[in-house]
């Protein structure tokens, strides 16, 4: 935490106004294994931001994904440098909890005197001094939309491209139940601001190495699903990472082909990461499910249907208690 002593506190887009205006030196940052929503919630509001005149810097614990390159700007998303960095405000994006920013970015943010939450995760347990947190937004990158255009920021190309890339790569294109009429006008919205939706969308989903479609063949050799049918799962075991030569964003999404399957509520991804750790990826089709509260038993978190855990390995004894402890939520549903 700071070395502020304010309590934390729910922030108006006011109250991030008078902050941005008042402040000269930002560091953004986003969570661990970024994907669109956290790489293009830093592009969205650090380019804003830019544009308004402020010296801006945006870290991320494992740099920038070689998926998201395609980005406008992104090259100004750096790896953590050794020394903290001297800035007066840090901006946590997207990210569920404190520790999910990294070590290294935490120290390289260590001086910031305000911190900012940013978020749409409805486990975030509020860890800034100015908390904005709407779990109701699909996309961090459509709060930061709607608060730039409430401060009548500048929206350079960087940060209108960067806030279709967040906002369409978690709500999967639009789709998912999250995305509510605001999302269809802030998208219309891009496209009057010049947006190249076609390029982008391209870009984002018709690009991929020809090994995350061999890591599609080695994952569906593992897929199971339970004898209701209501549970499918696969895994991936780190010797398929050298053996394809992986970078950890090939797996991006590729647990919607599990969850798609007819009859399917509950989709699971397990992943033997290089440091012995395990990553959970559970996705739901069912409030009934929620798999936020599922991975919270295990100090792991995200939303209601599309939720995380990064745990204690081995995989042979984290994956049975994972899936006993969805099954237990199936059957409680059922009773
Ligand atoms: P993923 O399966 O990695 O796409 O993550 C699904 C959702 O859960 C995303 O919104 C993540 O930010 C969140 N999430 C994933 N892993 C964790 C974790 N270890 N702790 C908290 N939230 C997580
Ligand atoms: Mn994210
Ligand atoms: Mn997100």
């Amino acid at each position: 935490m700071s070395p502020s002593t304010q309590t934390p506190r729910d922030a108006s887009f006011q109250n991030l106004g008078e902050i941005f205006q008042h402040h000269q030196s930002f560091v953004l940052l986003s969570h661990v294994r970024p994907d669109g929503d956290a790489i293009g919630s830093q592009l969205a509001l650090g380019y804003a931001l830019i544009a308004a005149g402020k010296s801006v810097r945006m870290i991320n614990e494992d740099g920038l994904p070689e998926n998201l390159t395609f980005m406008a700007g992104s090259e100004k998303i750096e790896t953590p440098p050794a020394a903290p960095l001297d800035v007066q405000v840090a901006i946590a994006l997207d990210t569920a909890t404190k520790p999910r920013l990294g070590e290294n970015a935490l120290k390289a943010a260590s001086n910031a005197k305000i911190w900012i939450n940013i978020d749409h995760h409805i486990s975030n347990p509020k860890y800034g001094d100015f908390n904005l947190i709407d779990a109701t937004s699909p996309a961090t990158g459509q709060i930061l939309y709607q608060l730039i255009i409430a401060l009548g920021l500048p929206m350079p190309a960087e940060s209108r491209d960067a806030i279709y890339v967040a906002v369409s790569t978690d709500t999967g294109s639009l789709q998912y139940p999250s995305t509510t009429a605001i999302t269809y006008d802030l998208a219309a919205d891009l496209i009057r601001r010049g947006l190249d939706v076609g390029s982008i969308n391209s870009n984002i989903y018709d690009n991929h190495p020809y090994r995350r479609v061999e890591l599609m063949r080695a994952l569906l050799n593992t897929l199971e699903r339970t004898p209701d049918g209501l549970l499918a799962h696969w895994e991936m075991r780190d010797q398929t990472r050298i053996d394809l030569a992986l970078t950890p964003d090939d797996s991006e999404g590729l647990i919607d082909i599990i969850r798609a399957i007819r009859g399917v509520q509950v989709a699971v991804f397990f992943e033997e990461l290089p440091d012995g750790k395990i990553r959970v990826s559970m996705r739901s089709k069912d409030r009934r499910y929620n798999v936020c509260e599922i991975a919270m038993e295990f100090g792991g978190g995200g939303h209601a249907l599309a939720a995380g855990i990064r745990m204690t390995g081995p995989l042979k004894n984290a994956k049975p208690l994972v899936l006993e402890a969805i099954q237990r939520r199936i059957t409680a549903a059922h009773a």
